[in-house]
């Protein structure tokens, strides 16, 4: 079966809901039985793990079970298992692999509150957490340790947008008895396939493109054999779930996700290829751009880029910047990305993300282009670009005049 089919039926029953197209939302905490043998049969199903087996609301409902279905089939993983964000989706399924007296290497470039979380929670539990360098520093052999117990990956990086080699980290982790994680957000499941790489553990924030419409948060994490009894078992100690109505929005977005990409990936590239070429723009920052570090990897690996990546503005100040950002119009200033609608968002790079990692000057923002005319956002993006100009050039003014204010 193609993708594209794929992602049409992936996760569907019809004949089991009286032929309604989609899996219906079920909202339950009780689920009943007819009677003592049929309560025996139902627990013995759902230890079996028999599809769409449940006794209760917190193990999932079919409207559930549709969506964990579906992910897992894209992704090419044995199993998966939905939550209420991406964030829960990330903290339950590193819980889940990790011990005390564990190590983990964690890419500098993830997901800021991932690391937080490593950072804040898992070091009170006794876990080692060390925080490396992607692209430029030593190789994952060097870094390894026999405690190591999972390396953490995000390929392309959030912000940075550095290309990992996966398939390379994956078998030095493996030899060292290691597990890889990985958050494929950027990639979603269509354009990156994370367990034909040699990943273990594939995260999903559905909160992104899944569900697509910036109206609800959602997680999904995905599991090879191997892992899936520790993650599903952890997953159930800490009674993480999400809701059926949340989870409907992801299984609704997901059969559209594929002419959404696509558009969000043409009009991102053209508006990249555009901005490389303006005189107020320091470097563009995506895998597709053939100027990108990584991008011979993501050509080797992904089937497409999403519509989020990072600019460098030649702008000296935060005032520039400000002029910039306040300029835009159809780019609305605000956290997460993969809605419909186009995003701007400044950050500054982490630490660690400094010196040869980030060798540029200017002020940085995150753009998520969105299903808009992409002319419109290229007009939109020049008129932010000409504010930038005016203040920098009012701000060399100024300064022009204080010095000869005081050699007079
Ligand atoms: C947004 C995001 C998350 C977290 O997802 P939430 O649903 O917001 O908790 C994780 N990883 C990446 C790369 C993200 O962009």
């Amino acid at each position: 079966m193609k993708e594209s089919t794929k992602l049409v039926c992936a996760g569907r029953h019809p004949e089991r809901f009286g032929g309604v197209v989609n899996t219906p939302i079920f909202r339950a905490s009780t689920i009943l039985a007819g009677s003592m043998a049929e309560w025996e049969e139902m627990k013995r199903a759902r230890a079996a793990e028999e599809p769409g087996a449940t006794t209760y609301g917190r193990y999932g409902t079919p409207t559930t079970h549709a969506l964990e279905e579906a992910i897992a089939a894209l992704e090419g993983g044995y199993r998966s298992l939905v939550f209420p964000s991406g964030l829960a989706a990330v903290s339950t399924a590193l819980t889940a692999l990790l011990s005390a007296g564990d190590h983990i290497l964690v890419t500098d470039s993830a997901y800021s509150p991932t690391r937080s979380f490593l950072e804040r929670v898992m070091t009170r539990f006794g876990v080692e957490v060390e925080t490396y360098d992607p692209v430029g520093g030593k190789s994952i052999e060097e870094l390894l340790r026999p405690n190591t117990r999972v390396v953490y990956v995000e390929s392309p990086g959030s912000e940075t947008f550095d290309i990992q080699d996966i398939p390379a980290i994956s078998a030095a982790a493996h030899k060292h008895g290691a597990y890889v994680v990985m958050d494929n957000t950027w990639g979603t499941p269509l354009y990156y396939k994370p367990f034909a790489q040699g990943v273990d553990v594939s995260i999903q924030a559905a909160t992104k493109y899944i569900v697509g419409h910036s109206d609800a948060m959602l997680g999904v994490v995905t599991c090879n054999r191997d892992t899936w009894p520790l993650v599903k078992q952890t997953t159930q100690d800490m009674g993480q779930t999400a809701g059926p109505d949340d989870i409907y929005l992801a299984l609704r977005g997901l059969r559209t996700l594929e002419v959404r990409l696509q558009r969000h990936g043409e009009s991102g590239l053209r508006v990249a290829q555009w901005l490389e070429r303006q005189p107020q723009v320091e470097a563009v920052l995506h895998p597709a751009l053939p100027s990108h570090p990584g991008h011979a990897l993501w050509k080797r690996d992904f089937t497409g880029a999403c519509g989020l990546f990072s600019v460098v503005l030649r702008a000296s100040s935060k005032a520039s910047l400000e002029a910039f950002v306040d300029a835009l119009e159809h780019f609305g200033l605000g956290v997460s990305w993969g809605g419909y609608e186009s995003l701007v968002i400044p950050f500054t790079p982490g630490k660690g993300c400094t010196g040869a990692r980030w060798p540029y000057q200017g002020q940085a923002v995150r753009l998520h282009v969105g299903l808009e005319d992409p002319q419109d956002l290229i007009d939109d993006l020049q008129r932010g670009l000409l504010a930038l100009s005016a203040r920098e050039s009012r701000a060399q003014d100024q300064e022009a005049s204080a010095a000869q204010a005081c050699s007079s």
